[in-house]
């Protein structure tokens, strides 16, 4: 570089995964370093334009303290009809049909040329940050001659556990889904099953390429900070490939997108009735109940969902992401009326959460969820659903023991799809995180303990704000050499 662009701002570009949860936290870091003094480019595709924009026009109209965050956004096409997908399936707002997910990945990796040109255009930058799905980034990032990061959506706990997998193979002589085996090699013994690593640490290839493409990036960004995991992130110190930045927690209420909805009337409105909702109940009597993005439960399962909330007895907003309602029980909107409410679509979850009025969550265990739950200080209840859910929870039951499972059963689990939890299992749980007593006490003291150690870790000289400062003088560096 000429001496005159060593003194440019840092350049990074963000490509973010193209689901909303991968997207939520990327573009808070993408925001946090803009605010840091990094000019941030955003990479998307058209149909995911409207995620990021609010992200962008919030930060950009922050005023400047230090910094005049600069974030921009650039689109690269989506090439949908080449692969016989349907245009704007990339919006992922469900899992893909089976049958289509081979074309969607292909038509994923197909981004490769455009991102290429794109890069091109918008040097000089200083590194490509992208999510760890988009293995095939960091190839490219060293034809550019340029760091790679790799995003990591799920927290350090998974994460050793995937390392830990793909080093010692501990399943590779066991073909019962249901028996149990332990990973080696982690700080505490931790007993797995294939089917709780199903879709998430099951296939040896994928482990490979992930692992493969962390040893040639610069490092790996975590929405995680040191207090809640450290006795893995002292481990994954010591086994990573690469360099570990953990810049977490990341969107906290209020620090959202505002909608990340189409419709943001809709979405306001959904917002204010449900705030003013909680406003009307009692400290900790309510209990949250929401799984992510992608949750799909069979109709049956949806049933019993509902008849375990109101047999509980007690207060509950329920966010329903589901097609059809014919399986809702007859009545039960009006019976439960007063003490249930049941939201339709995308919730507020980040500021439900951080109401005084909830006091527990019944959720899946995403990652970005448990990062809100944890940073909310309410006790939680586990009820995994795919991915890597069933191996956090192990840690928020055995290791950080502020969740209660909502169903033992599932670590035995043989075939999760087809089991359907009762609506008794989800009443106790209910009882159990907000109906009082001591074992909820403890929980809650635990969890309000992460929290408050949570909002230390990002506000200034905290873990994960120095965290960000070495990333950021690391790369600096970087573009000395
Ligand atoms: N979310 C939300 N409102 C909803 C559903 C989800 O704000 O109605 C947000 C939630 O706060 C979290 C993200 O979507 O930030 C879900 O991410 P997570 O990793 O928990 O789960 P996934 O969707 O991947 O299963």
């Amino acid at each position: 570089r000429a001496p005159e662009q060593q003194q440019q701002p840092l350049h990074l570009v963000f490509f973010p995964f193209l689901t909303r949860s991968h997207m939520i936290p990327m573009l808070e870091i993408a925001r946090i370093a803009a605010e840091r003094g990094v000019k941030v480019t955003v990479v998307t595709t058209p149909a995911n334009a409207h995620l990021v924009q609010p992200t962008i026009d919030r930060a950009n109209s922050r005023p400047a303290f230090p910094h005049q965050p600069h974030m921009d956004l650039r689109l690269i096409p989506y090439p949908s009809a080449d692969f016989g997908l349907p245009d704007g399936c990339e919006s992922l707002s469900a899992v893909p049909a089976p049958a289509l997910v081979p074309n969607f990945y292909a038509a994923l990796f197909s981004l490769r040329g455009a991102l290429d040109t794109l890069l091109r255009d918008l040097r000089p930058v200083d590194a490509l940050v992208s999510d760890a799905i988009h293995v095939w980034t960091t190839a490219l990032a060293a034809e550019h001659g340029i760091p790679r990061l790799i995003f990591q959506v799920f927290g350090l706990f998974p994460l050793c556990v995937e390392n830990e997998t793909y080093l010692h193979r501990p399943y590779e002589s066991i073909s019962s889904r249901s028996e149990p085996f332990s990973i080696p090699g982690l700080p505490h013994p931790v007993k797995l099953t294939r089917a709780s690593m199903a879709e998430g640490f099951n296939s040896l290839y994928m482990l490979g390429l992930l692992h493969e493409s962390e040893l040639n990036s610069y490092g790996v960004i975590v929405n995680s900070f040191y207090a809640l995991e450290p006795d893995y992130a002292e481990h994954y110190y010591k086994v990573a490939p690469r360099k570990v930045f953990l810049v977490g927690p990341v969107g906290l209420a209020g620090t959202h997108p505002p909608a990340a909805e189409k419709k943001e009337e809709k979405a306001t409105a959904c917002r204010d009735a449900t705030l003013r909702w909680l406003d009307a109940r009692e400290e900790d009597s309510v209990v949250y109940v929401s799984f992510g993005t992608l949750c799909e439960f069979s109709e049956e399962q949806l049933r019993e969902l509902a008849l375990g909330l109101e047999a509980s007895g007690h207060p509950f907003v329920w966010v329903l992401r589901a097609e059809g309602e014919k399986w809702m029980p007859e009545g039960y909107e009006e019976r439960v009326a007063g003490r249930g409410l049941v939201v339709r679509g995308w919730a507020p979850q980040a500021e439900i959460l951080a109401h005084r009025a909830v006091g527990g969550f019944v959720m899946h265990c995403g990652w970005n969820t448990v990062m809100e739950g944890v940073c909310a200080g309410v006790a939680l209840a586990t009820w995994p659903r795919r991915f890597e859910q069933f191996v956090t929870e192990k840690l928020l039951v055995d290791v950080l023991k502020i969740a209660t499972p909502v169903w033992e059963g599932f670590s035995s689990v043989v075939d999760e799809e087809k089991v359907v939890v009762p609506a008794e299992a989800l009443a106790k749980a209910v009882k159990r995180l907000v109906g009082g007593g001591e074992e909820v006490a403890a929980m809650r003291r635990r969890v309000r303990e992460l929290a408050a150690m949570g909002r230390q870790a990002v506000a200034e000289g905290g873990s994960s704000y120095e965290d960000m400062s070495c990333l950021i003088q690391g790369l600096m560096l970087c573009r000395e050499e």
